[in-house]
């Protein structure tokens, strides 16, 4: 499987990454300093049209997963929440596109792919998170649809969301196949968003409580038949998996940008730390875990992108997110390391780095879950 980037991804890249140092960069540590959603950066991106990248050419995309990467992955080099603004559109993007009808098609992709639409996706709930077939939230059958009581916890963007695409449960079992997802919008009469979670990452996006009083559903908001849109619709975002890793790579590039840059900076001694063999190798072996975390996001996204798909496509996702995401977290740890105190102070950006790449290894499927794809994937017969 070849992933080299063709010109139009370059061209993606040599933009974003452009615009990313120029106007983003000096954002980042007031986005994570005060927790403000970053309203002018959802602007931005809208303005460059960055929210069509995965989306088909009839909604003015590029249909690529590995662009979308590109895009993630250098905008997560200088801020984390920036980028995170992609993907908290693109879920429930792939949701619909994966499960929804024409009409939900036709209804919510345009605009979602404009920017004028923002969504949020939510399945954990109190007690139940990797474990899904456990949610509680239940969605009753009655006339002409469904009525939907529950709570949610962990819904990032709830608060901003047009719509929420939501999991409920339609039947009685504790297993996904009872379990479908429901388009409810914003205003519907009993929709309460709730809590905002004080977060040590991925400050500048929120997180909220959301619950469902009783809350009125038609039948043709269901993404999917019923009993089959779940797992239609997780397999489609299991392999959306490298987009989490795309941002992986772009924190760790960031990480070993701003390292590689201090240690120059630094002496003791009577030397610069950057001539200390102990100091190099630390950075030489940042470098090898980011490459290799890059090859193996970009081949995963670029399996997808050439129509394969099921175990194989699962496997290499999983295989990626966890490498990224598990690299990501020893890369940022070793630049603190390397900053010395000034890696624990809030005057250096470094601290930043650390905080967001732990949320990588939780959210998506924590890593310990990925590893359980991965092997239960090798068993198959
Ligand atoms: C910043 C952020 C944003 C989020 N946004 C959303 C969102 O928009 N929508 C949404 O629905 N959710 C969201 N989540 C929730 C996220 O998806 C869950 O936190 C994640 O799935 C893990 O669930 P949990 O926290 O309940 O952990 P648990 O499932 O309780 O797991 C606790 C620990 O046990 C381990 N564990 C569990 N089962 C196994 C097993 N079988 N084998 C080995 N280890 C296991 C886990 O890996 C973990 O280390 C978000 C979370 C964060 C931090």
């Amino acid at each position: 499987m070849g992933y080299a980037l063709n010109e139009d991804q370059r061209r993606i890249q040599d933009l974003v990454r452009r615009v990313a140092h120029e106007r983003v960069a000096s954002r980042a540590a007031a986005i994570d300093a005060t927790a403000e959603y970053p309203q002018d950066m959802f602007d931005l991106l809208k303005d460059l049209g960055l929210f069509t990248l995965p989306f088909p050419a009839e909604y003015g995309g590029s249909g690529s997963l590995l662009s979308a990467c590109v895009a993630v992955e250098e905008l997560g080099r200088v801020c984390y929440n920036t980028a995170y603004l992609l993907i908290v559109q693109w879920t429930p993007f792939g949701a619909i596109m994966a499960g929804g009808s024409e009409e939900q098609k036709r209804r919510y992709l345009p605009d979602l792919a404009s920017g004028d639409l923002r969504a949020a996706f939510s399945i954990t709930e109190p007690q139940s998170g990797s474990d899904v077939a456990r949610i509680q939230t239940r969605a009753s059958r009655c006339e002409d649809g469904y009525r939907i009581s529950g709570g949610k916890i962990w819904c990032t963007n709830a608060s901003l969301a047009d719509f929420v695409v939501v999991a409920a449960k339609t039947g009685d079992q504790d297993r996904t196949g009872s379990i479908n997802f429901f388009i409810v919008e914003r205003g519907t009469p009993g929709f309460i968003v709730g809590r905002k979670e004080e977060k040590m990452g991925a400050r500048g996006i929120p997180s909220h409580a959301i619950f469902f009083d009783d809350v009125f559903v038609p039948e043709k908001q269901r993404l999917g038949p019923e009993g089959q849109g779940f797992k239609i619709v997780m397999q489609a975002l299991n392999a959306s998996r490298p987009l989490i890793g795309a941002r992986a790579v772009g924190l760790a590039q960031g990480a070993l940008d701003h390292t590689a840059a201090f240690v120059k900076g630094r002496s003791a001694f009577g030397q610069s730390i950057a001539d200390y063999q102990g100091v190099r190798w630390m950075l030489a072996d940042m470098a090898i875990q980011i490459e290799a975390a890059r090859g193996l996001v970009y081949r995963a996204a670029a399996s997808a992108d050439a129509g394969i798909t099921g175990k194989e496509l699962a496997t290499i996702a999983a295989i990626a997110k966890c490498f990224a995401t598990d690299a990501a977290m020893q890369v940022a740890t070793d630049a603190v390391q390397l900053f010395g105190a000034s890696g624990i102070s809030n005057d250096f950006p470094i601290n930043r780095y650390f905080r967001d790449a732990k949320v990588l290894q939780i959210v998506e499927g924590t890593n310990q879950i990925q590893r359980n794809i991965i092997a239960r994937n090798l068993m198959a017969d």
